[in-house]
């Protein structure tokens, strides 16, 4: 097992944990991405404590403890009244509870982080500009070719391409993803013009009819990542980098209350985006012979429970994790499915759940609630000890 040599599809967050974990198991990793250099968009994260386990066993725990942020309490509040209609401490009980730290913080930096250890373990494991065009099977091994007309064969190839992942639809077709009714605006603003509005926690969700605004501080608490998720079918664009501006943004939440339009009204020229959601159904498997999915490309979910890169963090420490424990990669394979299949399918269909009870008509109907991923205990997951 420890010569098999895998081929990653997509250096994103998913891809690039699994190869850390795949390269913690002693196996030989190369990585193709079809970007022709690398980078995340700017934009935050919330790295919950199952995604922070998954972190720290890929070796990012010293990372996140000096670059993350930590919110020490959330809060979900009233659109017009900013009243508290639920609260949700995370401070040092939370930290005994779970054996991991709750942590918010730039997608760049984390990715920046992946990105820097894999090349420390292999200089030359990220191809970049190779888009993955097929694969085929013959015997034990598998063979991609990109569209730079480039082949390489391997033992075993892990589509971690995304929620339009090429891998997916080469195995089980299907077609594009499926347009959610939901869009999103974001942005990242500086935070000192907006300190008198980011109360009365460091990280609050508003709720109103049919929207939600979420905002949190990244950097050290220099910058406020702001999130606005919307029911609306105004425009179905997909990419995280559509340009938006603000007065198209508070033509969805002017009526929200003065904090969440200060931070908007904060937002310079250029530094507003907009994008449409699309998620897809659960799929009955993930493997086909040596060919199988992670992250976005198996299970892409709405982010009204805040999964969806944590799913990808789990995925990838799992699937080390199988071939660690596997004597062939058939056997890796079916385990890492195996362990991995029945929560991923829980936490995407809960999402969904999430986002009708997120922006319910009547946000009042929320007062008192556990936070979604508190309800459904999604923080007692721990890679490090699950069974796989
Ligand atoms: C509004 C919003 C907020 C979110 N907030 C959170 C959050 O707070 N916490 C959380 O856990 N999750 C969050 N998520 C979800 C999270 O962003 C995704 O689940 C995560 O980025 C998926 O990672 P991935 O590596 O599977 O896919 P991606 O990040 O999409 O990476 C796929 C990679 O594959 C490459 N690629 C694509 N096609 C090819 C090809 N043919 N050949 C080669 N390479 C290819 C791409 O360029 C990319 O680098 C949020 C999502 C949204 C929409």
């Amino acid at each position: 097992m420890k010569n098999a040599h895998v081929l990653i599809i997509g250096a994103g967050l998913g891809g690039l944990t699994a190869t850390l974990a795949l390269q913690k198991a002693g196996l030989k990793v190369t990585v193709f991405e079809t970007a022709p250099q690398l980078g995340e968009v700017g934009a935050g994260l919330t790295i919950s404590p199952n995604a922070t386990h998954a972190l720290e066993y890929v070796g990012l725990g010293p990372y996140m403890a000096q670059y993350g942020d930590r919110p020490e309490a959330a809060a979900s509040l009233h659109y017009q009244t900013g009243e508290v209609l639920y609260y949700t401490q995370r401070d040092s009980d939370f930290r005994a509870k779970y054996g991991a730290e709750y942590y918010q913080i730039h997608r760049a930096d984390v990715h920046g982080a992946l990105a820097a250890a894999v090349r420390a373990n292999d200089p030359n494991a990220i191809h970049l500009s190779h888009t993955f065009a097929d694969v085929t099977q013959a015997g034990d091994t598998v063979t991609a070719t990109f569209s730079n007309g480039k082949t390489y064969t391997g033992d075993v190839l892990i589509g971690c391409d995304g929620v339009r992942s090429a891998v997916r639809e080469k195995l089980f077709g299907g077609g594009p993803p499926r347009f959610t009714g939901q869009s999103v605006f974001r942005g990242v603003v500086d935070a000192a013009p907006v300190l008198e509005h980011m109360i009365p926690t460091p990280s609050a969700t508003t709720m109103g009819p049919g929207r939600i605004f979420t905002r949190y501080y990244i950097r050290k608490r220099t910058l406020v990542n702001f999130v606005g998720i919307a029911r609306t079918d105004a425009w179905k664009e997909e990419g995280w980098s559509i340009p938006a501006t603000v007065d198209e943004m508070l033509s969805v939440y002017g009526d929200f209350h003065k904090h969440a339009q200060a931070i908007i009204k904060s937002t310079p020229p250029g530094k507003l985006f907009k994008w449409a959601l699309f998620d897809r159904n659960p799929l009955p498997q993930w493997t086909v012979g040596r060919v199988s999915l992670l992250g976005d490309a198996a299970h892409p979910m709405l982010p009204f429970l805040g999964m969806g890169a944590a799913m990808g963090f789990e995925d990838g420490a799992i699937l080390g994790r199988c071939f660690e424990a596997s004597a062939t990669i058939d056997e890796a394979l079916a385990r890492y499915e195996k362990a991995r299949k029945e929560r991923t399918t829980m936490v995407l269909l809960n999402s969904r759940k999430q986002g009708e009870l997120y922006q319910s008509n009547d946000p009042v109907s929320m007062r008192g609630q556990t936070s979604g991923e508190l309800r459904l205990g999604l923080f007692d997951y721990n890679v490090k000890t699950v069974a796989v």
